[in-house]
């Protein structure tokens, strides 16, 4: 009777459904974000020391389930049951804390849209897939080392707080599951830039996180956005933007006056994990989407090929004449990857403040990623 689907593993431990709420520290005047609250077991006892419990639920059955459980109690009138789907919701519902025996196919897009919350919850306890709370805490270098990691210690303080053992669910899932602490910065301690910016910047470089900054950046598609984004920017800040093809072309110049390294270890880089549960829960997919097999050369400078780094002949970019502001977003690019000595560096070896000096020298050249 549970679906899998839907990610269905009922905790049957009542000792972890009490850790989870007790790790929250609620108060009594706390609002509680429940997400899957599936038959109740974690609902009852954060109702019993919350103001409120919102439980948003996908499955109407377990929805009836957990009202059923409340029914005729002094709880019931704190119990809001919304059900649909989290992740489609345009926002998270306001909360002081966030709980959740997460369901797995859901554990990056609801991290991402509680830490992109302008007035995110004080707290949140939430059980995940050993591997993916691997990940949350992953350090520069380490295997796991992601978008995601970066973006849980920029925007918060993330701590393990045990191991759970999959006997404790009913069906027990393949893998064995950790609950974890996250305290979203907030106030004056939330760093001052939009998360869509920083994720957005993010994207690019950790599509493939094992190339130099640089070679993500000669991406075509990633000059194409940047290209577009200047120009909005230009547009906003009444700034002449000039269409006109350059006559000079000045790739072969610029291009020449890079120190370029090619990158030897594309064939077994990876794309980000959590870009394609990102594109299949909200269709918001980006660059790659995280499931192709990118090919970055496609579009690399045309030096490579003289200097003989790319010798095979479908990989030979084609020299379409560029637009000058195509080539002026060119050089920018360029002078921030130089100016920040990152261009050689890979994202897997970046810590967060390499990405915030990056994003800052990218804004002071009129370049954003939002
Ligand atoms: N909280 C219960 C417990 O610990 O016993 C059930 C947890 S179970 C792992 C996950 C619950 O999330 C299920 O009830 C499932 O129907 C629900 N669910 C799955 N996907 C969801 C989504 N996208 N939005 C809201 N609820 C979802």
């Amino acid at each position: 009777r549970f679906d899998k689907d839907y990610g269905q593993h009922i905790l049957k431990n009542p000792g972890i459904s009490d850790a989870i709420v007790e790790k929250a520290y609620l108060k009594p005047t706390d609002v509680v974000l429940e997400v899957g609250p599936g038959t109740g077991n974690i609902t009852v006892r954060a109702l019993e020391k919350a103001k409120k419990v919102i439980a948003v639920e996908l499955d109407p059955r377990m929805g009836a389930e957990v009202t059923k459980r409340v029914q005729g109690t002094p709880l019931a009138k704190k119990l809001e049951v919304i059900l649909g789907d989290v992740i489609k919701m345009p926002e998270l519902p306001a909360c002081d804390a966030l709980i959740s025996n997460t369901p797995y196919q859901i554990s990056s897009p609801l991290i991402f849209k509680m830490l992109a919350m302008k007035n995110p919850p004080r707290v949140a306890v939430l059980m995940f897939q050993r591997e993916f709370a691997k990940r949350l805490v992953a350090k520069p270098g380490d295997a796991l080392y992601s978008r995601l990691s970066v973006n849980v210690n920029f925007w918060s303080t993330c701590k393990h707080i045990m191991k759970v053992g999959k006997q404790n669910f009913k069906p027990p899932p393949k893998v064995e599951s950790d609950v974890v602490r996250i305290e979203p910065l907030v106030g004056a301690a939330r760093p001052n830039i939009a998360f869509e910016e920083f994720d957005g910047l993010l994207r690019i470089v950790f599509n493939r996180k094992n190339k130099t900054l640089r070679a993500g950046f000669w991406q075509k598609e990633v000059l194409a956005l940047c290209e577009r984004n200047y120009k909005v920017y230009c547009s906003l800040n009444n700034i002449a933007i000039d269409e006109t093809v350059d006559p000079t072309d000045k790739d072969v110049a610029m291009d020449t006056a890079m120190d370029v390294e090619m990158d030897v270890d594309d064939d077994d880089d990876e794309a980000d994990p959590d870009a394609a549960q990102d594109k299949k829960n909200s269709g918001n997919g980006w660059i790659g989407g995280g499931g192709d097999d990118d090919d970055d050369d496609e579009d690399m400078p045309v030096f490579f090929k003289e200097l003989g780094v790319v010798d095979d002949k479908d990989k030979t970019p084609s020299r379409n004449p560029k637009s000058r502001v195509a080539m002026i977003v060119r050089d920018k690019v360029e002078k921030v990857l130089t100016v920040t000595d990152l261009a050689d560096k890979r994202a897997r070896q970046c810590d967060q403040n390499d990405f915030l000096k990056l994003l800052l020298a990218f804004h002071e050249e009129g370049i954003h990623f939002s």
